[in-house]
């Protein structure tokens, strides 16, 4: 003879299950709906700079546009719309390969400060041509990191990137510590800052705070999606602080002590 208990118990495990199932199914539906959400992104990011790009060729062609200087403002705005649809190409399979998990890590215990100090020399002439300042503090006993220095360098660029971007006559600084769990670098600058409403907004794709800035400057939208993926898959974390008008800091902390794989 079951007892009442044995029946309840099996009860509540069938509507464990079931809610279990449901929680799964929901996920699964919120997956789909991203997914079908940034192709719908991509074919409106693509086509942007294909329609522009169409309307001056058909310009040019049907012979509207007559003298040389005209000509030849036409052919830069061309040549820039195929520059950031090179760019946005780049950028989408960046992502969908970090996002699939196709892109893997090779680690090897890497200077974080070394990695700074090469992506602030290769930008350093931008950030003269806006003039803004870079300062890098960092102390010389920092313990090597086990991570993708390719990556480092792909993760640094896009936020000093976009720190110079959005900076105009202004100061970066570039700070790097580390206490015995983590090494810590953050990047200030004092630009334009990002509304507070938008804060939670930029890690998504395709976000701008202002579409017509940011295309001028190169951006696709995609900078900051691919740099917190990229920054999760070294097992880190990053985080942003900002004010409008008085600048942004962007905080990436990463684990010293990870598994060698
Ligand atoms: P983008 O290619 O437009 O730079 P990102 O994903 O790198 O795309 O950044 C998304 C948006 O976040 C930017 O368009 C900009 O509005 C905002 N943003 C990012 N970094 C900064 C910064 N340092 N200062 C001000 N705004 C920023």
């Amino acid at each position: 003879e079951q007892s009442a208990d044995e029946i309840g118990e099996l009860a509540k495990s069938f509507n464990h299950m079931a809610e279990k199932l449901e929680q799964v199914e929901n996920e699964r539906q919120a997956q789909e709906q991203k997914r079908d959400e940034f192709l719908a992104n991509i074919s409106h990011e693509l086509r942007t700079p294909l329609t522009s790009m169409q309307g001056f060729l058909e310009a040019l062609q049907d012979g509207l546009v007559k003298d040389e200087e005209s000509k030849r403002r036409y052919y830069d705005v061309m040549y820039r719309e195929t520059m950031h649809l090179n760019r946005l190409v780049d950028d989408m399979m960046d992502l969908i390969k970090l996002e699939k998990g196709d892109i893997k890590l090779e680690p090897y215990h890497v200077q974080v400060g070394e990695i700074i100090e090469k992506v602030v020399f290769l930008q350093e002439a931008k950030a003269e041509e806006r003039h803004n300042e870079i300062h890098v503090d960092y102390p010389d006993d920092l313990p090597a990191l086990w991570a993708d220095p390719v990556r480092l360098e792909q993760i640094f660029n896009n936020l000093l990137g976009n720190a110079i971007k959005f900076t105009e006559n202004g100061t970066i600084r570039i700070t790097i510590r580390s206490n015995h769990q983590s090494i810590i670098v953050s990047i200030t600058d004092t630009g334009i800052g990002i509304p507070s409403h938008d804060l939670p907004k930029i890690w998504d794709r395709f976000f701008k705070v202002n579409r017509m800035r940011s295309k001028k400057e190169g951006g696709t939208g995609l900078g900051l999606a691919i740099v917190k993926e990229l920054v999760e898959l070294h097992g880190g974390t990053i985080e942003v602080q900002s004010e409008v008008g008085k600048g942004t800091t962007f905080t990436v902390t990463f684990p010293l002590r990870r598994a060698k794989a």
